[in-house]
């Protein structure tokens, strides 16, 4: 397998974004340098080379920016009716619209997945957007009976809890802002922002936009910097009301801790280790590129990658040798290669985890049957790859990857898949694939897990709502509980 290089040149707009000096934070509507002068270096991945220079935040850039925040929720933000609110998020649709290749060519620069990929995910966005401009006009409190001696009225009010703290990974930063954004333009909230240090550039890039949409300033802030440093800060900030985090279960871990300095709530997207089940009578035509494209789509970079792919004992033989078939037709190239249907790694160490794992699975007995090395050249491309006869002991089976890593589990009746589906400390996603209902139906309900999808893999819906259980974290992204997060509940008795 070769790496295929760039063909397609990048626009005016993201050209002239990129080629900045420096990135600075946005902060109350403004370009500021960090407050050290410190910046530090992100990496185009298709390259290995030096992309651009990010501002490199600490504390007090996250001080300045919470300062910011807290200003423009007391300010005339405050004020907004909900149908301002709702227009306001239409007239950021409508530009995200109109703006969108420039984006996705300043996210497929940074990040690394393929322009080709990231133009299918408009709709998405689309939906996510018109769903939140739909929340803003229907936050609502009830009128309650009450047991209260007298004349008295009960009600509940749901009001903007405040500054959210938005903690962003790199695996899709230009789709992932918009979980919090929109959320916060809906609710009347404000927020700032710590994109990953390894992909700040289309949420730096988006934070203009809004500004030029007519964003107030302050509502929505970017420090950029290292998690340690930047995020942290923004994790222990005692004037942060909530946080709003997707990342590393580790790293969770670390936000849970940091946010008790004032008890923040938290929602919580973690990590995920999510099993696609193959029966023996599902339609091998949709389970093998399904069950694939749960893998290998963004380069495993996907938190609910259907990385244990179980398949019953029958079809195992054939399931394989037609995956591998498919994994022949991936073309892993340059992310402005139109052609290339996967991108890079994320970075250097990414690519060193990945290829560890590899020889993880190799020493403890598994089967590689394609892949499993670098591609040539200095960007950061990994062969997709595919291991037989994997047991769920294993750590390849055990740990999230988060690269382009498939393991093959057999499994003999439907009980032992659900328990092999189980046995994982996570809970994220996860599929089965079978052409009896009272089959599929049986895993969805066994099946302990956040999202359950059937003879499909990997649709989220905002309406419908997407969220982890056991270690993949808590609060959904969607849903009329995505809000949640975003408001509190005031109780209100009248006496009359
Ligand atoms: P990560 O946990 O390393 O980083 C996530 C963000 O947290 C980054 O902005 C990082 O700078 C910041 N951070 C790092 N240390 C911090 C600290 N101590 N305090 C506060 N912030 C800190 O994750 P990643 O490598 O960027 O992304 C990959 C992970 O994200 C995978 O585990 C993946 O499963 C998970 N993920 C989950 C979902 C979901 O919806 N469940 C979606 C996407 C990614």
């Amino acid at each position: 397998m070769t790496t295929f290089q760039q063909n397609f040149a990048l626009g005016e707009q993201a050209q002239g974004f990129l080629s900045r000096e420096v990135h600075h934070h946005v902060i109350d509507g403004k370009r500021v340098p960090a407050a050290s002068g410190r910046t530090l270096s992100t990496v185009n991945p298709s390259t290995g080379e030096v992309l651009a220079q990010l501002a490199a935040g600490d504390a007090s850039d996250v001080d300045q920016a919470v300062h910011a925040a807290r200003r423009a929720f007391s300010g005339p933000w405050r004020a907004w009716t909900p149908y301002e609110r709702q227009a306001l998020l239409t007239r950021v649709a409508q530009t995200l619209d109109e703006r969108f290749e420039e984006l996705i060519q300043i996210e497929a620069t940074d990040m690394g997945a393929p322009v080709s990929r990231l133009r299918t995910t408009k709709p998405a966005l689309m939906k996510m957007l018109s769903f939140f401009a739909a929340q803003a006009a229907t936050i609502s409190g009830e009128t309650l009976m009450n047991g209260i001696p007298g004349s008295v009225a009960t009600m509940t009010l749901k009001a903007p809890v405040g500054v959210i703290g938005g903690i962003i990974p790199w695996n899709g930063p230009l789709n992932s802002q918009f979980w919090i954004i929109g959320a916060v333009l809906a609710s009347g909230c404000t927020t700032v922002l710590k994109p990953s240090e390894d992909a700040s550039l289309s949420v730096l890039r988006v934070a203009e936009i809004l500004l030029e949409v007519g964003v107030p300033d302050g509502v929505v802030n970017v420090v950029t910097g290292l998690g340690k440093e930047a995020g942290h800060a923004l994790a222990a900030h005692p004037d942060v009301d909530r946080i709003a985090f997707t990342g590393s279960t580790q790293t969770g871990r670390s936000v849970i801790e940091a946010s008790t300095v004032n008890i923040k709530k938290l929602q919580l997207e973690l990590g995920g280790k999510s099993a696609d089940i193959v029966c023996a009578d599902a339609d091998l035509d949709k389970a093998v590129p399904g069950a694939a494209m749960g893998v290998f789509a963004n380069s495993g970079q996907i938190c609910f990658a259907g990385t244990r792919v179980l398949v019953q004992r029958p079809v195992v033989d054939e399931f394989t040798a037609r995956l591998l078939e498919f994994v022949k037709t991936l073309r892993v190239g340059h992310s402005l290669d139109t052609a290339a249907t996967l991108g890079p790694v994320i970075s250097q160490p990414q690519l060193d985890k990945v290829l560890s794992y590899v020889d993880v699975g190799r020493t403890e007995g598994a089967d590689l049957l394609c892949g499993g090395r670098r591609l040539e050249g200095s960007g950061y491309f990994v062969e997709p790859s595919v291991f037989a006869g994997v047991t769920n002991e294993m750590r390849i089976a055990r740990e999230e990857i988060f690269g382009p890593v498939l393991s093959i589990l057999p499994f003999d009746d439907v009980d032992e898949a659900i328990a092999i589906a189980n046995d994982s400390e996570y809970g994220l996603g996860g599929a089965v694939w079978s052409q009896n209902l009272s089959t599929a139906l049986r895993v969805v309900h066994g099946v302990h897990t956040g999202t359950m999808w059937v003879n499909c893999y990997g649709y989220i819906d905002p309406l419908v709502g997407f969220g982890g259980t056991k270690m993949s974290g808590y609060g959904s992204k969607g849903s009329a509980a995505h809000m949640d997060t975003y408001l509190y509940t005031k109780s209100v008795y009248i006496q009359l």
